[in-house]
């Protein structure tokens, strides 16, 4: 494995997002000066947190998977993960709504699941579940090691056993037949195909092998972070701080200084320069910051979203913490969102209502109901014509139209009496994260296309550019999603401390 030459005692960290908090964390723990510097005025980046009229709405992510991940970060300074959050494992990690009508359950218990696969599509398919569920393990098993949670520098990085097993097990053909071979109805091949747009990919043209995102989320598990995600963030710069990492918050980096080959420094928007052996990056598009980093060539960007985060006064009884809506359309809404440059004409979404679960993200109404927060993302097509995306979606035009087409799907899918329950809201769509700096205005990154993937993804020390610069974040290995990042975060002080496992 390569890493940074020369002096790498005092690092600079661009970013106090998830990345950048486990980079930190990796590098205090190696016993390295630490200074994180943040534009925004606390952690976690697109992990954001809205709180106002005692609701508290997480802006980011909404499905947390992998606490194993979180917990060997912290363990950089000595922490558990238990020192500073409470996480409950959901009993129904997600709630599939279907357009005929019908619902399905997937229990995160092995037995609960299969008995619902069994009551809804037959036993034919919950033994079908069984073997897929196995095979989802080893997959993940497989690419783990390979994959994911290393440093990749070349593509031979990857030949041993394990690349052959992957292929044997046909990790390598696409991700719809894959499902298709085992199961027959619809109902399961969707819910287990449509991770691939958490890769940015249509499970039409995704390899198999993403089909261990479904293990990190179905096989092994959603979890809720007391307090909503944003507490996640939060507990890591806490353990940070404690640790001796210094943070510089409200400190927007213009510039890096260089000398020869070097960066010794940054440069911050009131002039001030902050000196470093080595900067780690955790920016979207880092080569906007880096000088002579070079951007990736034909970059395919994953498709954008459009949230909408409401606190209601409603109690919305019997609704599941998340539920994924199918829409009728399958194929048809991969074609617009990533070919055609359309929004989904009929829209599948992914509904989170947190405070089912924890009932500190919302308040009781004056009249003792319980109320609510929900987000939706819905996707949409990203701003790069290159990508399938639509650079021509006026979004600030469209968001009125698309919010009441949102409620109006959500009234009709269950959530009966929402739109005159709102009492706080917020809404992004891709002129916002665009305008936060995300190159084709999605927060999702390079998609997970099979030459945007290990050792064909960006390094986390890249060729180019200044020798002391690394990288972490969604942009680079291993990828999009929080157990990624903080895994990059890892992959990203590996290449300053050397190999710490
Ligand atoms: C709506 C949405 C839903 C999602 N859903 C899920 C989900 O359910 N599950 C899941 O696992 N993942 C999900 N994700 C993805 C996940 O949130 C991201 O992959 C992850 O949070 C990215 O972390 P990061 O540290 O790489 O980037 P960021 O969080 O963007 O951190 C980068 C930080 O760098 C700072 N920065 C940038 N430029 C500068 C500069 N010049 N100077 C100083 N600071 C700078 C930024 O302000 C930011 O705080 C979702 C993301 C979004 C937006």
């Amino acid at each position: 494995m390569r890493t940074v030459p020369g002096p790498t005692d005092r690092v600079v960290v661009v970013g106090a997002g998830l990345a950048g908090l486990a980079t930190a964390l990796r590098l205090r723990g190696a016993g390295r000066e630490v200074t994180v510097v943040e534009r925004g005025p606390g952690p976690g980046g697109r992990a954001g947190r809205i709180e106002s009229g005692g609701y508290v709405l997480d802006t980011g992510p909404s499905v947390f998977t992998a606490p194993e991940v979180l917990a060997d970060t912290l363990a950089a300074v000595g922490e558990k993960p238990g020192d500073r959050l409470t996480l409950t494992r959901l009993d129904t990690s997600y709630r599939a709504q279907f357009s005929d009508g019908s619902s399905l359950d997937v229990h995160a218990a092995p037995d609960a699941f299969a008995a619902e696969v069994a009551r809804v599509c037959g036993p034919a398919e919950a033994d079908a579940l069984r073997r897929y569920l196995a095979d989802l393990a080893e997959l993940y098993r497989l690419q783990l090691t390979t994959f994911i949670d290393r440093n990749l520098d070349s593509p031979l990085d990857l030949v041993g056993p394990e690349l052959w097993q992957l292929a044997r097990r046909g990790g390598f053909g696409r991700l719809s037949s894959h499902v298709g071979k085992y199961f027959t109805d619809d109902r399961l091949r969707r819910l287990f195909s449509f991770q691939a747009l958490y890769a940015g990919v249509s499970p039409f043209r995704a390899i198999a092998a993403y089909a261990v995102i479904a293990q990190l989320d179905i096989g092994a598990g959603v979890w809720h972070p007391e307090g909503g995600i944003g507490a996640v963030p939060r507990a890591l710069a806490a353990a940070a701080d404690d640790a001796g990492v210094t943070f510089r918050y409200d400190a927007s980096v213009t510039e890096l200084t260089t000398s020869g080959r070097r960066v010794t420094g940054l440069r911050l928007a009131d002039g001030e320069t902050v000196p470093a052996d080595a900067v780690v990056v955790t920016a979207d598009a880092p080569w906007r910051l880096v000088p002579g980093l070079r951007a990736p060539r034909r970059p395919v960007w994953s498709p954008s979203c459009v949230t909408l985060h409401l606190g209601v006064r409603a109690e919305l009884p019997g609704q599941a913490h998340h539920t994924i809506s199918f829409g009728a359309a399958w194929e048809q809404v991969f074609d617009e969102l990533t070919r055609d440059g359309r929004p989904m004409s009929d829209p599948s979404l992914l509904i989170s209502m947190p405070s089912v679960t924890d009932r500190t993200l919302a308040p009781d109404s004056a009249d003792g109901k319980h109320c609510q927060v929900l987000s939706v993302v819905a996707p949409t097509p990203n701003l790069d014509p290159r990508s399938g995306g639509n650079p021509h979606l006026d979004w600030t035009a469209l968001a009125p139209r698309y919010r009441e087409e949102l409620l109006a799907t959500l009234e009709a899918r269950g959530y009966r009496g929402i739109t005159e329950a709102i009492e706080v809201e917020h809404m992004d769509t891709p002129h916002t994260w665009a305008a936060q700096g995300m190159a084709a205005g999605t927060p999702f990154a390079l998609a997970h296309t099979f030459g945007q993937t290990g050792p064909f993804r960006p390094s986390t020390l890249p060729r180019s550019g200044p020798e002391n610069v690394v990288l972490a974040g969604s942009s680079v290995q291993p990828g999009v999603g929080v157990p990624m990042v903080l895994m990059s975060g890892r992959l990203a002080a590996e290449r300053i401390t050397g190999r710490t496992s």
